[in-house]
């Protein structure tokens, strides 16, 4: 799928790390762990990657919008 985009919510981020863990070259954390967003707009075939991630997130602080979804 092409057109995902990404949110973080840093104010939620709990400093976890699975996301960068997980997705470095998408999630990284700054020097107290909060996450950064270094790619708001991944390749398509890391979506299924994404979305792992979404659902891991302790915090609820990733945000996955799809162009089907009206609030993208
Ligand atoms: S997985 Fe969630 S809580 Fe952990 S660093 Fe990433 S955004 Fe923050």
């Amino acid at each position: 799928m092409a057109g995902y985009r990404i949110e973080v919510d840093r104010e939620l981020c709990c400093g976890a790390g699975l996301c960068a863990d997980a997705l470095p070259t998408v999630f990284d954390q700054d020097g107290d762990g909060v996450v950064v967003l270094r790619d708001p707009t991944p390749a398509p075939n890391l979506l299924p990657d994404v979305e792992d991630a979404e659902f891991a997130c302790p915090a609820t602080a990733i945000k996955l919008h799809k162009p089907e979804d009206p609030a993208a």
